[in-house]
């Protein structure tokens, strides 16, 4: 049984960009008008099992995408978000960055309640963390991104801007 993301890609539904690796489409349920969504075209179902050259490409085209919501709906702000499991409130098993246009006052409540830690628990969470950041515990390959050059880009940016224009005229 194929996921929600992988009907998305096979069916190029609402696509505004596509390469080999990912595409980037608008989603007709949305929180607002323009969300999009930046989507492996691998079913990778959680962040911790995208490869780095694919977590570079999505990022870049996150916020291109991010560039073009201010640009193209006049928004005042993004909210760039990844539901990293179920405990985070993914309910698609497919990993995926969230384009959110935002104005202010529009409504859209992502806000949460901070709340100042106990020391024992600070302590807790800095040193565990601490650790599993060890810097020689992490290797990143540098990226040499060679899909995602600026032609390609421009070349879909017609497409773009059109798909854009559409939805400013969503109330
Ligand atoms: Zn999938």
């Amino acid at each position: 049984m194929k996921c929600e993301y992988c009907d998305i890609i096979e069916e190029k539904n609402n696509l505004l960009y596509e390469d080999d690796d990912v595409v980037v489409a608008v989603r007709d349920v949305a929180v607002t008008p323009g969300q999009i969504s930046v989507i492996p075209k691998q079913h990778f179902t959680i962040f911790e099992q995208v490869p780095p050259d694919i977590v570079t490409k999505c990022s870049i085209m996150a916020n291109k995408v991010s560039v073009s919501v201010f640009e193209g709906l006049g928004s005042q702000g993004t909210n760039i978000i990844v539901k990293n499991g179920t405990g985070a409130g993914q309910t698609v098993p497919h990993f995926a960055m969230d384009i959110i246009p935002r104005q202010e006052e529009d409504g859209l409540n992502l806000q949460w309640q901070s709340k100042q830690l106990m020391e024992d628990e600070m302590d807790m969470a800095f040193s565990t963390l601490k650790d599993a950041l060890n810097p020689t515990a992490i290797t990143v390959k540098k990226v040499k991104d060679e899909s995602v050059k600026p032609e390609k880009v421009k070349e879909e940016k017609g497409k773009e801007n059109y798909m854009l224009k559409s939805l400013k005229r969503i109330p």
